[in-house]
């Protein structure tokens, strides 16, 4: 079977992704219903039934609406920060009047690895406004995979973190243009465009084309936005970036989408 990575949802509307090894499945993000993360585990052709643990990066609703449904569910453990569960907590109180009860709740710290089955996990912080958000690296059966979507700014530790990936799942939130003339009110613009905001295009090639190792055979682009982006815009703008570099010329670059399932990626 080996490593594979699918991302299932990707953007405002709701995020999700699947990191499988040969006895291991992890869903990363619970951003879309219960019903419709099946829907598309499924048309992978996969088992929902068999995922081992759900792994949340923070408490927005793009990332967490399914959770407490696919959680009983599946009864399968939830790996989030202790900040992050509370925030999610009350959020969850507040709009049901229920306080959440997950019956195998794990939480972890950034910067602490932990294992889920023979899948290494690390999680590390990013700047995003967030209570405890995290990005993620993954280190199973060879191969390293990196996550990190949801982020003002690609500051040097998560630069580090990123580092000897063989897959990079990474925001291409917006285009600078397009946010500014966009339909947002101006606060939201601020918020988005801000260090704690949503990663740019042109932060993103800007990475690619002088910080980044080049190790990836897959940089996967990811959170989108629907208003402020255009796929080809983010495209055209990372595989410019790479293709600055004779070396990175074996990168390739994918696009992850808010509608359907991206075709797994194996490793
Ligand atoms: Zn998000
Ligand atoms: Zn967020």
């Amino acid at each position: 079977m080996g490593v594979s990575v699918s991302v299932l949802a990707s953007g405002s509307r709701g995020n999700s992704a699947l990191v499988e090894s040969s006895s291991t499945r992890i869903l990363v993000d619970a951003g879309v219903s219960c019903r419709e993360t099946f829907k598309r585990i499924k048309g992978l052709g996969e088992d929902p039934h068999a995922l081992s643990a759900i792994l949340i990066t923070h408490e927005h609703s793009d990332h967490v609406y399914g959770l407490l449904v696919l959680a009983r569910k599946l009864k399968i453990p939830v790996f989030m920060t202790a900040a992050t569960h509370q925030a999610w907590s009350r959020a969850v109180r507040e709009a049901t009047g229920d306080r959440p009860a997950l019956d195998k709740l794990e939480c972890f710290e950034a910067g602490r690895g932990f294992q889920v089955g023979d899948i290494a996990v690390m999680p590390f912080t990013i700047p995003h406004d967030a209570v405890d958000p995290v990005g993620f690296t993954f280190r199973v059966e060879g191969a390293k995979l990196g996550f990190a979507t949801d982020l003002g700014r690609l500051l040097m530790n998560v630069r580090d973190h990123l580092r000897g990936c063989d897959v990079l799942v990474l925001e291409s939130n917006h285009d600078v243009e397009m946010l500014r003339n966009g339909p947002y009110p101006w606060s939201v613009k601020e918020r988005v465009g801000s260090p704690t905001g949503h990663l740019s295009n042109k932060q993103l090639a800007e990475f690619l084309a002088n910080d980044y190792d080049g190790s990836a055979a897959y940089v996967v682009l990811a959170h989108l936005s629907e208003q402020n982006n255009h796929p080809e815009l983010a495209r055209e703008a990372a595989e410019k970036a790479l293709g600055s570099r004779q070396t990175l010329l074996h990168n390739r670059v994918l696009l992850a989408a808010q509608a359907e399932a991206m075709q797994p990626i194996r490793l």
